[in-house]
């Protein structure tokens, strides 16, 4: 078959346009206009006065994680490692040791997340049978010179925890 071909129209300009000068002197105006109608009316500024002013995330924001608590104050996580396996990602680490309660069984002696390797997918608190970690923090990770600090371990996790209303076992945990 043969190719179609359609010709172009080249716009002719006119002494007007070519010489750019109408059109500088327009742009100049239009920015000018907004600096005074900002400077003097703040209005329209999208820009934030961090840290000062933060914006405040949606509820859906996969945040920084947390673990969550019991009425007595410990991890309520029962170390069932659902959420290292179900996350794609393998950046949670988790030691499991067990509980001198033998109604809980296990607790997790050790439990890191490496927020560098981390893709905030949230599938460890969609995995988690026992409302232990959320990613509702409404934080996100700040940045670190060095990589260890973002290698978070579970006093990290636990500080901005809370308790949880969450029902386990048919029994509040
Ligand atoms: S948010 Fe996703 S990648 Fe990050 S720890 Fe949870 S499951 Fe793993
Ligand atoms: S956070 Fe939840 S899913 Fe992960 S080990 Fe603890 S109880 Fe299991």
């Amino acid at each position: 078959m043969a190719a179609t071909v359609r010709p172009v129209q080249r716009k002719e300009f006119k002494f007007r346009e070519s010489s750019y000068l109408p059109e500088v002197l327009r742009g100049l105006a239009i920015t000018t206009r907004q600096f005074w109608r900002n400077l003097v009316g703040q209005r329209d500024i999208v820009t934030l006065q961090y840290p000062e002013v933060k914006k405040r995330y949606p509820n859906r924001f996969r945040g920084r994680h947390r673990l969550m608590l019991r009425d007595d104050g410990q991890v309520r996580c029962v170390a069932c490692m659902l959420c290292s396996t179900a996350c794609p990602a393998n950046c949670i680490h988790i030691v499991a040791a067990e509980h001198t309660n033998t109604s809980i069984e296990k607790f997790p002696q050790k439990f890191e997340i490496d927020l560098l390797v981390c893709i905030y997918c949230g599938f460890c608190e969609e995995a988690c049978p026992c409302d232990a970690i959320r990613m509702d923090s409404g934080r996100h990770s700040l940045p670190t010179f060095s990589r260890s600090p973002q290698n978070i371990g579970k006093i990290d996790l636990m500080e901005i925890g809370s308790l949880s209303i969450a029902k386990q076992g048919g029994k509040n945990a």
